[in-house]
């Protein structure tokens, strides 16, 4: 199936979500995750009208984003390890994997620019996730403070890997009491007001809990 017929089936799923949940249609984003794909399928994915777009991993990167053109934003979504900053740091818009003052430090030091990051938080405390404890959140932010490459826009997590949706809905309703708490603070380098939850199988039940960044693969541009 091509990209744009994909898109147009999420679009009518998001669509419902924000009806069901009393939201805008257009406060809703999508972050197509290509990680998966060739860049001839992700050149399909901008041609198709997708502007944001996702990877995880520091190889190959560079030579995706030089492949693919037109108006993209790129967000990396994988964990990164310090010493792959400065491949990356560069080259994209927004981080979701900000987890550790190391790796804000190495940011500070390698930023040309201002990073749009998102916290990311392990709210469902599996020991195999990265990610922040929603405990430390908040003390975590106050101390980036003093790093002006880093902008906090909001918070991000994945849920657990499971069929219960509620589970998984009260994973996302976590975080979204998180960032509420974390934008009262009222942060200069932290206003806090973007979620970003919510993947292929669980996208529509982020969208009920507020997410304002979705991030889809496989039921977008797998082939
Ligand atoms: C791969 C990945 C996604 C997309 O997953 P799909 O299930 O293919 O939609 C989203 N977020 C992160 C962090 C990922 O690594």
């Amino acid at each position: 199936m091509k990209v744009s017929e994909k898109l147009d089936l999420i679009n009518k799923e998001i669509y419902s979500a924000c009806e069901r949940a009393g939201r805008q249609a257009d406060s809703v984003k999508i972050v197509a995750v290509t990680k998966y794909v060739s860049n001839e399928r992700t050149q399909e994915a901008v041609d198709a009208g997708l502007i944001h777009l996702g990877e995880n991993r520091p190889e190959g990167f560079s030579e995706k984003s030089e492949a693919v053109s037109g108006n993209v934003k790129w967000h990396y979504i994988g964990s990164l390890q310090s010493r792959k900053v400065k491949n990356v740091i560069n080259e994209i818009d927004f981080l979701h994997s900000l987890d550790r003052l190391s790796l804000a430090k190495e940011i500070q030091k390698r930023a040309e620019h201002k990073i749009d990051c998102f916290l990311q938080v392990n709210v469902s405390g599996e020991e195999q996730k990265h990610g922040l404890s929603p405990e430390n959140a908040g003390q975590f932010v106050e101390e980036l403070a003093n790093y002006d490459k880093i902008n906090v826009i909001g918070l991000m997590t994945m849920a657990p890997l499971t069929e219960d949706e509620e589970v998984i809905r009260s994973c996302f309703k976590q975080l979204a009491v998180l960032r509420d708490s974390i934008a009262a603070k009222n942060l200069q380098h932290a206003p806090c007001t973007e979620l970003s939850m919510g993947m292929s199988n669980d996208f529509t039940i982020a969208i009920e809990e507020g997410a304002t960044y979705i991030r889809i693969g496989s039921s977008l541009v797998g082939e």
